[in-house]
């Protein structure tokens, strides 16, 4: 009985002392930095945020009541993680305007539940018109993926441009300077998320049920600011090459 109390009084400490470690408990300050514990504010960020509120409720006073009463984007973008492309700024629209899905290189795996889940809710709740799935010149995971360095995990997200590398190596290798190879191969990448996209039930389906969607591939060029249409644009089944077509028998309309 006594080892009992004495193991669950020891857990208890153990437990109090992972919660202690969690929370922002105020800590001893080493001088000139902070002490082991101690959470880091970012209050420049939130005096930021202040600022932006303030500006926006200048302009329009019910600008934050509106916006939280519904979302009706046109459009679903799905980019690069990269923080110098920041989606809605290059298009210039609002918040509630355009739905974004970013992860690095702008992939859309056919298998990956977050980019599916994404693309549904977009299209069958949303009924977002267009899909741009928007790749950029000099994006550090296309690079990578030209590499033969090991990263980390990210090697195996990056296999997938691994495999458009391979299977389009005749063209890529016919460019001899590096960057424009580069570039080619951020375009090849865009073009086959767009087929991604393409592919799936998700799209299948609402071209099926008569559903206007239109599948774009862009990409962005960081030093000049500007996008460039790759032309490269899907809007029915039949641009669809016949194996992948799913069958779409049990689309109901929405
Ligand atoms: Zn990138």
């Amino acid at each position: 009985m006594y080892s009992m109390l004495k193991r669950l009084s020891l857990s208890l400490i153990l437990l109090a002392s992972s919660i202690g470690a969690l929370s922002c408990t105020p800590a001893k300050k080493k001088q000139g930095g902070h002490a082991a514990g101690e959470c880091e504010k970012l209050e420049n960020l939130f005096q930021k945020n202040q600022e932006w509120v303030i500006s926006r409720t200048k302009k329009d006073p019910n600008y934050f009541h509106h916006l939280a009463e519904l979302q009706t984007p046109l459009y679903l973008w799905i980019g690069c993680s990269d923080s110098r492309v920041p989606a809605n700024e290059i298009v210039g629209l609002e918040p509630g305007e355009l739905f974004v899905h970013r992860n690095v290189a702008n992939l859309f795996p056919h298998t990956d539940f977050n980019c599916l889940s994404v693309l549904e809710y977009a299209v069958d709740m949303l009924k977002v018109q267009h899909v741009i799935v928007c790749g950029h010149y000099g994006c550090g995971g296309v690079k990578a993926a030209m590499q033969n360095r090991h990263i980390g995990l990210v090697d195996n997200w990056l296999r997938a441009i691994r495999d458009i590398y391979a299977r389009f190596k005749g063209e890529l290798e016919s460019i001899s300077d590096q960057k424009e190879r580069e570039n080619r191969l951020v375009e090849l990448n865009v073009m086959q998320q767009v087929l991604n996209v393409c592919h799936t039930t998700i799209v299948q389906d609402a071209w099926a049920r008569g559903q206007q969607l239109w599948v774009h591939a862009w990409v962005y060029d960081l030093s000049t600011g500007t996008l460039k249409d790759l032309n490269y644009c899907f809007s029915s089944i039949d641009q669809v090459e016949e194996i992948y077509r799913v069958g779409n028998e049990g689309a109901t309309s929405h």
